[in-house]
């Protein structure tokens, strides 16, 4: 039952993009294959949870004080992205 649970150090090696870092930080991957900002649209040049986790960090306490985990930032996510997706750049792939 145990089996499975036990969390490795994965995210720093595949690089790959985990969906959850949309909820978590405010980030999407975009066309590029990059990591992207919603907030600030800054884009990052890999997919390390690590960096996307200093950027929230350090630019969007606000952003994470308004709307703490739950239900509320998903929604205000949402909105980001519905308004990412609505300027026509950065096209998220998922
Ligand atoms: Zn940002």
């Amino acid at each position: 039952m145990a089996s499975g649970k036990k969390k490795r150090r994965t995210e720093e090696e595949n690089r790959e993009f985990n969906q959850d870092w949309t909820e978590s930080f405010a980030f999407i991957y975009n066309t590029d294959g990059l990591p992207t900002c919603l907030i600030c649209h800054e884009k990052l040049a890999h997919n390390k949870k690590s960096n996307l986790e200093r950027d929230f960090a350090a630019k969007h306490t606000q952003f994470a004080g308004k709307y703490p985990t739950g239900d509320a930032r998903k929604k205000a996510v949402k909105e980001l992205r519905k308004k990412q997706q609505q300027t026509g750049h950065n096209l998220p792939i998922m």
